[in-house]
């Protein structure tokens, strides 16, 4: 999708003509590596055409359908000329913006820059604009429409005073994001305007984030310093937008139709008063647009201009599409509608008019507008869908055994408390507002009673405070009041309700701050609660024992809720052993399933589960032998675990005397003391963009150096490995957006994106060598593939340390991708290190999505091929005399710890929790039976053949 980004804008520059100026356009998008040569000829046929002249000093040059297939990546570079271009026709551009589009997502650009076209003076400002940051703000930041519709009018609300009514206006301006909170506080200071007809009016700039407008009445009469108060309108002020609509409100009450406001009994009747919508019985018809590009600039144009040969007011809106009806005059604002080929064209027109207007525009759509189209596809008789055969699921019989991913290492038994997102049936309207009223009230109770069990019951702090804070968004004034005005709608208690949870849950997730919007899980949590309650569905009571948690899938948070103390383990139907989910389950130390298949939700609540995932068994209501045998081995490697923690603080050496190193995986400096106290011996794996995650904007160098600091002096001389900002693709940091890609994960991440941004890359690095102060910094880079790549970060990173001197430093990759793996023979003389990153290097070896939903499960690090990959990257490094870590999952595998030993990998990186087996693995081992294992395993073909090998041993 097309954005606009500073990174995107060249301030000041020049061209003595059109032509010079596309060829400028062309080189820049050309060096910037999203078209191929040649595209500068798309640019200029396209100019040819017609020009690209918007207006307000703006042009759009882009190709022709015939140069598509010289775009690389869809994207635009901007040009700001302060001295101007002549377009051509006298039109001066001040600001170029080149496209490259592979097909219509230049329409999106259109749709940010309508905002900007409505301004007066833009094109004078752009001229004038000094930083491409103002540039951008002007573009965005533009007149913006003021926001009015059905959710900002509250008839006959619940308010005893001025105050109250004041209130819920401010509240329903929020509720739109067109203010931030104080706003309630800011017009409760601000003199009210009586309008008249018991009307009046409030207005305010303070805290305003988008102009918009609310309209309260109250549902009791309420008088203000002396007058009636039949409505109140508060105003969330902003530039010009409201001019249009207080113009027609002055019009209103001057032809004295105020108290049809004040009486309105429908939001639809005060929008039609206040010409926020359209009056319902105007004229109206209908026409699919076929342009091949939508209504681009063109045909917009051309429909504009044909309606302002009509006197009156035509309105056209997409059918099925969110939006109201704009005018048909305006290019901009039909620009911002960003029609598609296929979509259908609603054109309402004023009575006067809509006899010769309507079937003018619809012949003017049907023609083309100008353009050739080629006829819509009839729309064929659909015929039946070839359909998969239906699969017939059965629950796991008795007896029976599921194999699995082993995403948390453990022996598990108990209950099944399988937990299936429901599907909720409810009418959409109510009886009456009181009976909906009273329902809510009760389902409301009933919840906070359950949580109020739940937090008696919970002996994790993390926990309870959890279900406090959904005891606090149930007891939440805002969201029932808001329900409340739904009701007296005639909506239903669960429509109302969902209604208003799902819009709470949406604006929090639009929050910057990351923390912030995993709060919209919570609401939903919440939503989900109070809904079946009044669907009157049972949700299944936890069983009282520690019972086995069976899901479709869970999320990070959804384990992270979790009371280890009551859930033994957790099955999942989908899932895999890299999913984050999994990671957590590890960090909590519950042993967890995934991947197991669609059929274990089929399982009846309380039937038995063995859950070895230790093996990646699972065993459904097992007989006594096996359930005897399994608890026997988890009883003894209890008791191996507890001998592993007592010395966990001794080094990890063979038998007969080979050192492993064993280090920790962290993502921020909190980890640190945990990990030194399980016996972590250096930190092999600082996943740092966990610390660009946690906040909302990019920390600056001060801020990561006092975090990198911190690790560093909780290590007390112990080595960092730090591996440099890896995010990207399927990992997006909110403030940081990138272009949407169809395969994230074979696109721009990790060190291709931070060699893309070098000022990034740079202070994180700065950060890393002032915080070093001679203690022992190792570096890697993450995802490198290539030997250019390392080398360029290799460079940087030299380039930065004669600034800022580090005695103890080493620089490494992280092998991840298999042309790294079979380039190690190469990379291996120049770098101090290797870390391999299994999670990755299988999924990019066996092309399976490390996160998908069903193939993850042969996601397995221990098949045969990848360990070929580790095999090759370990011979290159020792050759060297360069030493071969691993931080991915598969380290902290107990059967793959002796194949890893076996092929030489000199350091396994892993949870702080997995230290002390991993350490206690190691002991049980003698390095000749580790490597012959590992040769046996290298022989065979598949990751099924190397455990049966391990588990043989
Ligand atoms: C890996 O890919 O193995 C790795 C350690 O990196 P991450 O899991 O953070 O992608
Ligand atoms: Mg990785």
């Amino acid at each position: 999708m097309l954005e606009l980004t500073v990174e995107q804008i060249s301030m000041g520059q020049s061209a003595v003509d059109k032509s010079a100026a596309l060829q400028l356009l062309a080189d820049s998008l050309v060096a910037d590596g999203l078209v191929a040569e040649g595209y500068l000829s798309g640019l200029q046929a396209r100019e040819a055409q017609g020009s690209t002249f918007l207006g307000q000093g703006i042009a759009i040059p882009h190709g022709t359908p015939q140069t598509r297939d010289l775009v690389h990546v869809t994207g635009v570079r901007l040009l700001q000329f302060p001295e101007g271009v002549d377009w051509g026709d006298g039109q001066i551009v001040y600001l170029a913006i080149g496209i490259a589009a592979k097909s219509d997502e230049h329409l999106r650009l259109l749709q940010l820059l309508t905002r900007a076209l409505g301004e007066t003076d833009l094109g004078q400002a752009l001229r004038r604009a000094s930083s491409a940051e103002a540039l951008l703000k002007l573009l965005q930041g533009a007149p913006q429409e003021l926001a009015l519709d059905a959710q900002m009018i509250g008839l006959g609300v619940v308010a005893e005073d001025f105050e109250e009514l004041v209130w819920r206006g401010a509240r329903l301006l929020r509720q739109a994001d067109c203010v931030s909170n104080g706003f309630a506080a800011v017009l409760q200071q601000v003199e009210a305007l009586p309008l008249g007809d018991g009307l009046w009016w409030l207005h305010s700039e303070q805290t305003v984030k988008r102009p918009g407008l609310a309209f309260v009445t109250p549902e009791k009469p309420i008088r203000y310093l002396g007058q009636p108060l039949h409505g109140l309108f508060c105003l969330a002020s902003l530039g010009e937008a409201h001019q249009a609509l207080l113009e027609r409100l002055c019009a209103l009450l001057i032809e004295g139709r105020g108290h049809e406001l004040g009486r309105a009994t429908s939001s639809r009747a005060v929008l039609e008063v206040l010409g926020g919508e359209l009056p319902a019985d105007w004229p109206s018809a209908r026409i699919t647009l076929a342009n091949a590009h939508g209504l681009h600039a063109r045909p917009a144009k051309e429909l504009a201009q044909l309606a302002k040969s009509f006197e009156g007011d035509i309105r056209v809106r997409i059918v099925d599409a969110p939006g109201s009806a704009v005018s048909v005059k305006s290019l901009s604002k039909l620009l911002s509608l960003g029609a598609r080929r296929g979509q259908v064209l609603e054109f309402i027109a004023e009575p006067s008019i809509a006899a010769d207007a309507l079937p003018a525009l619809v012949a003017a759509v049907e023609e083309g507008l100008g353009e050739e189209v080629e006829p819509l596809p009839e729309v064929a008789p659909v015929s039946a869908p070839v359909e998969d055969p239906p699969v017939v699921l059965a629950a796991p019989t008795a007896g029976s055994q599921l194999q699995a991913i082993a995403a948390a290492p453990g022996i598990a038994v108990g209950p099944a408390h399988v937990q299936v997102a429901q599907a909720f049936d409810y009418p959409l309207r109510g009886q009456s507002a009181a009976v909906e009223r009273q329902r809510l009230q009760e389902a409301l109770g009933e919840v906070r009673k359950d949580i109020e069990t739940l937090i008696q019951r919970s002996k994790a702090k993390a926990i309870r405070e959890i279900f406090i804070t959904h005891q606090e968004m149930l007891d939440d004034p805002e969201l029932t009041d808001e329900v409340d005005s739904r009701l007296k709608l005639g909506e239903s208690a669960e429509a109302g309700w969902m209604a208003v949870i799902e819009a709470a849950a949406r604006q929090q997730e639009s929050l910057q701050d990351v923390l912030l919007a995993e709060r919209a899980a919570d609401l939903r949590d919440i939503g989900r609660r109070v809904l079946a309650q009044l669907c009157g569905v049972q949700t299944l009571a936890e069983p009282d024992e520690p019972y086995v948690l069976v899901m479709d899938e869970v999320g990070p948070s959804d384990v992270a809720r979790l009371d280890p103390a009551r859930v033994a383990g957790i099955l999942t139907a989908r899932g895999g052993a890299t999913a984050h989910s999994a990671i957590v389950a590890r960090a909590l130390g519950i042993p967890a399933l995934v991947g197991a298949g669609a059929e274990v939700l089929l399982l009846a609540p309380g039937t038995t589960l063995l859950l070895d995932a230790l093996r990646g068994r699972l065993h459904v209501a097992p007989d006594a032998a096996v359930l005897q045998r399994a608890l026997q081995e988890r009883d003894t490697r209890e008791q191996r675990l507890h001998q592993a923690a007592e010395q966990r603080h001794q080094p990890a050496l063979t038998a007969d005397g080979h050192a492993v190193e064993v280090f920790a995986n962290i993502g921020e400096s909190a980890g640190v003391a945990s990990a030194v106290e399980q016996g972590a011996e250096g930190i092999g794996l600082l996943r740092t963009e966990l610390i660009f995650m946690a906040h909302p904007q990019a920390p600056d160098e001060a801020t990561q150096e006092a975090e990198y600091r911190r690790v560093l002096d909780g290590l007390a001389g112990r080595p960092l490995v730090v591996r440099t900002l890896d995010v990207g693709g399927d990992k997006p940091l909110p403030y940081w957006p990138i272009a949407k890609e169809e395969n994230p994960f074979l696109g721009v991440r990790g060190i291709r994106l931070t060699l893309q941004r070098p000022q990034i890359m740079e202070s994180q690095l700065r950060a890393l060598l002032r915080a070093a102060d001679n203690r022992p910094l190792r570096i890697m880079f993450p995802m490198v593939g290539s030997v250019a790549e390392w080398r360029q970060a290799r460079d940087m990173t030299e380039r930065l340390r004669r600034e800022i001197p580090v005695a103890d430093l080493q620089l490494g990759i992280m092998i991840e991708v298999p042309s790294a793996a079979l380039l190690a023979p190469v990379l291996a003389a120049e770098v101090d290190f290797f870390s391999v990153g299994t999670n990755d290097l299988t999924q990019y070896t066996l092309a399976i999505d490390r996160g998908h939903p069903t193939l993850s499960a042969q996601a397995d690090g221990l098949h045969p091929a990848v360990l070929q990959l580790i095999d090759i990257t370990v011979r290159a490094a020792h050759a060297h005399g360069k030493w071969v870590g691993v931080c991915g999952e598969l380290a902290a595998d107990p059967l793959a710890v002796p194949v890893l030993v076996g092929l030489g990998v000199d350091e396994l990186s892993v949870a702080a929790r997995s230290i002390p087996e991993v350490k206690a693995r190691v002991r049980e081992l003698a390095l000749p039976a580790a490597q012959a294992l590992a040769r046996s395993a290298l022989a065979v073909g598949s990751a099924d053949e190397v455990r049966a090998l391990v588990e043989a041993v």
